[in-house]
């Protein structure tokens, strides 16, 4: 199928960000929508890779509000766009083993329960009673949210796309944009391997290409790609079916359940970026002991299979929402590791900002892409 060579916006990436703008301008009437993804297939990026955790445990307020948004649009998923997304609310339980995240944690607490979200602090030896399976004598402190918990992010990719699509986007897999044509300040046309599509209306949904894709407008984006890995094990009997997402705060460690075994990562916190996607098997070991210091069980498991991907890590965090000093160029990126959960809003939001000029829903203008030039950052606290 050839592609257009005119279009009203071209929405570039076809991860949950490009895919949740695309289906959330169509149903709001927008025609002409062409959706642009360089790989074989819709997610294959970042939210394919991902480790499908959706959580209402940040510590800032609007990180808070945009899962008060994003996480009841997927309760509501199967409902509005007949596509199943496997919500298994297992619960996060966040574990602080050194005094300043303790003390952070239940601020965190507090801020959450001050906006409606039922998250509990735990003192240390609640955290040992709820694992009876991990070694955590130091643990000082717990947070837990019975909300929290996992979603598949193909399904909510595949269910956004197929509904886009039904409602008149024209969604094209390996088409990789080029180059981004401007005169004067305004965006023209967008350069593809597959021709060139004339608009005057850009969405940068790149994840942790959105640099790259600036970088063809003119438009400095602070995003950098950091590699992320994980593995799976063998179904492990012992784990229970209510098993909640343990995250060893301090060591960047977790493990949730998936299928009948567990997954598990660990952040490396001296990885320097790069769009490398292979997995470092050096590290991977560093995170299996790790994790078998943790979870002693861990020694008799096997591998089922491991990968990597990338996060689209910008320097607060925070993504960016909005336009930039270019006409018809916006940004929908940098969600820093976290973004999978806030796709379902930022796609709404996103719509609001191109159809209507302002964000309704939540007002994430205080996110918009001069705030790092302005010297707003707003840092998260919770990354992990
Ligand atoms: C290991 C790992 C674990 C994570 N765990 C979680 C989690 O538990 N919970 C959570 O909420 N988030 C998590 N994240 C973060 C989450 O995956 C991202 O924040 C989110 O998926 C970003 O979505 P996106 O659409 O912006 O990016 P992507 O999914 O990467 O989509 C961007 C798309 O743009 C395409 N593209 C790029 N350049 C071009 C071009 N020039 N032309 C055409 N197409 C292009 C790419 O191929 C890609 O498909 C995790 C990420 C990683 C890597």
């Amino acid at each position: 199928m050839d592609i257009p060579n005119i279009a009203d916006i071209v929405i570039i990436g076809g991860g949950v960000m490009g895919a949740s703008a695309a289906y959330h301008l169509a149903k709001r009437g927008m025609k002409n929508i062409v959706l642009l993804e360089k790989e074989d297939l819709f997610g294959t990026g970042a939210t394919g890779r991902c480790a499908g955790g959706v959580r209402y445990q940040f510590s800032t307020e609007i990180n808070i509000r945009l899962s008060l948004e994003s996480l009841p649009m997927i309760e509501r998923f199967e409902q509005e766009l007949e596509q199943a997304v496997g919500y298994r609310k297992c619960g996060y339980l966040l574990i602080a083993t050194k005094e300043k995240d303790a003390a952070a944690f239940r601020r965190n607490v507090e801020l959450q329960n001050s906006l409606g979200v039922h998250t509990h602090f735990l003192e240390g030896d609640e955290v040992r009673t709820r694992l009876p399976l991990m070694k955590f004598e130091d643990a000082l402190a717990g947070t837990f949210n019975q909300e929290d918990g996992i979603v598949d992010p193909n399904s909510v990719v595949a269910g956004y796309i197929r509904a886009a699509q039904a409602i008149g986007v024209r969604a094209n897999t390996r088409t990789e944009v080029t180059g981004i044509q401007v005169s004067g300040d305004q965006v023209q046309a967008v350069e593809t391997t597959r021709g060139v599509i004339w608009t005057r209306m850009i969405l940068n949904a790149a994840g942790p290409w959105a640099g790259q894709v600036g970088q063809m407008a003119g438009v400095q984006i602070p995003i950098v790609p950091i590699r992320r890995q994980m593995f799976t094990t063998n179904p492990l009997k012992e784990i229970p079916e209510d098993f909640p997402f343990v995250i060893d705060f301090a060591r960047s460690l977790y493990f949730h359940r998936e299928g009948e075994g567990l997954l598990i990562g660990m952040s490396n916190q001296a990885e320097k970026p790069g769009f490398d996607q292979t997995v470092d098997e050096k590290f991977e070991f560093m995170n299996l002991e790790a994790a078998i210091d943790r979870m002693p069980l861990l020694e008799q498991a096997s591998r089922a299979s491991h990968w990597a991907g990338l996060y689209e890590v910008t320097p607060d965090a925070h993504p960016i929402f909005g336009g930039s000093h270019l006409k018809g160029f916006t940004i929908c990126a940098g969600f820093s590791g976290h973004g999978f959960m806030h796709g379902p809003v930022a796609g709404k939001l996103m719509s609001e900002y191109i159809l209507d000029g302002k964000f309704s829903t939540l007002d994430v203008s205080m996110l918009d892409l001069a705030r790092f030039k302005e010297g707003r950052l707003i840092k998260e606290y919770n990354v992990v």
